[in-house]
């Protein structure tokens, strides 16, 4: 259950905790019926939560239908906190891709009742991971592409340049609440297209020219 760059090799630290914004894209907010929040909305997964992407992974529909939301992951290689957008900039070790697997039905439940959100968002395999690669060739972090489909059809197309807070402000602002770790991941929010997930799919998960995986729901 170990993460892994693309090169193969393991990553060097334990699997640390996911933390997630909520709401970073307008367009996706709308989707759902939510309001853009003034403040950034911030979850988190525990790390027995993630599972690699690998060639498949196990879909489990017993508490309802599984929604994806297909996320830019950013991997942290260094403590940051309080720190400044220069020190996360710094301490940013690679990127991958992510989904941010959620049971909406029982989600919209716990955000009417204003309970937390761990049940529908943090269960055991809520976060696959995709192979992870280095910070060389993303040198712009506000230009970074990537897209999710879903048995070939293209379902979510993001670009860092539409989220609402950006990549090193997002960083630095939840570091000023939580540590961050070697090994954590902070995935950055979903653009709209977020939809269902089935057993059976084929998905296809690209960072730009950096990654291009392929995995099936089991
Ligand atoms: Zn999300």
């Amino acid at each position: 259950m170990q993460l892994k760059w693309k090169s193969g090799e393991p990553l060097a630290w334990p699997r640390g905790k996911v933390v997630c914004v909520g709401r970073n894209y307008a367009e996706h907010a709308k989707e759902l019926g939510n309001a853009v929040p003034e403040r950034p909305l911030l979850f988190m997964k525990p790390a027995s939560a993630i599972v690699p992407a690998d060639d498949a992974f196990t879909l489990d529909e017993s508490r309802g239908p599984v929604h994806y939301e297909c996320e830019l992951a950013v991997v942290i290689g260094k403590p940051l906190t309080k720190a400044s957008e220069a020190e996360a900039k710094d301490a940013i070790a690679g990127y991958g891709l992510a989904l941010d697997l959620t049971l909406r039905e029982l989600q919209s439940e716990l955000k009417q009742k204003g309970h937390p959100w761990e049940l529908a968002k943090a269960f055991d395999g809520s976060c696959v991971v995709t192979e992870l690669v280095g910070t060389e060739g993303f040198d712009d972090l506000g230009a970074i592409h990537y897209q999710f489909y879903q048995n070939d059809e293209l379902r979510q197309d993001g670009h860092s340049s539409q989220m609402i807070t950006p990549i090193l402000s997002l960083l630095a602002l939840i570091s000023q609440t939580f540590t961050l770790e070697p090994g954590d991941l902070v995935l950055t929010g979903t653009p709209k297209g977020v939809g269902v997930l089935n057993k059976g799919d084929k998905l296809r998960l690209v960072l730009e020219d950096k990654l291009d995986t392929h995995t099936q729901v089991c």
